[in-house]
């Protein structure tokens, strides 16, 4: 089978790359040894949040066992709080693999999107205001840290 521009190789320029050497700012609510969350700055709703391993992982075939146990546990404790920040059940868990299926990030990251499939908007389109954006990560990582 073919398949069209898959990126397969990590690229060390990529911009969570950026971010895990502290190149780029970004809107913190979570770290650990193993994992990073931080604010979707193009997010299809409120609150959206994007979980990354501490690993070069392109996607889902690279993740160690050890970085996909730490990611899905703090997507957990990320999810929680989105639920208490919110007030709403409904969090989507997402992640792609590939431009084939729409990634445009080529470091492995899951999306937490406090959204119904039938209400989420557009994928990366739209840039969030920044200090709203930090406002909602400080909210977070509060109830996270509680
Ligand atoms: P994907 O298409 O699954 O690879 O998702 C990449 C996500 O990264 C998109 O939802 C973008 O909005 C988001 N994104 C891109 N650049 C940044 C950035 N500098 N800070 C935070 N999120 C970003």
């Amino acid at each position: 089978m073919t398949v069209l521009n898959q990126q397969t190789t990590y690229d060390d320029n990529n911009i969570f790359a950026k971010m895990l050497d502290g190149d780029i700012p970004y809107h913190k609510v979570y770290e650990d040894d193993k994992t990073l969350a931080f604010m979707d700055i193009m997010p299809q709703a409120e609150g959206h949040v994007l979980v990354i391993p501490k690993q070069k992982a392109v996607d889902l075939a690279d993740l160690e066992p050890e970085y996909a146990a730490a990611v899905l546990m703090t997507s957990k404790k990320v999810m929680q709080a989105q639920r208490q920040v919110f007030e709403r059940e409904g969090v989507i868990q997402m992640q792609l693999n590939g431009s084939q299926a729409g990634q445009t990030v080529f470091h492995y990251h899951v999306h937490l999107i406090p959204s119904s499939i039938h209400e989420l908007g557009r994928h990366a389109v739209t840039q969030a205001d920044n200090n709203d954006l930090a406002a909602i990560a400080q909210k977070l990582a509060a109830v996270i840290d509680a």
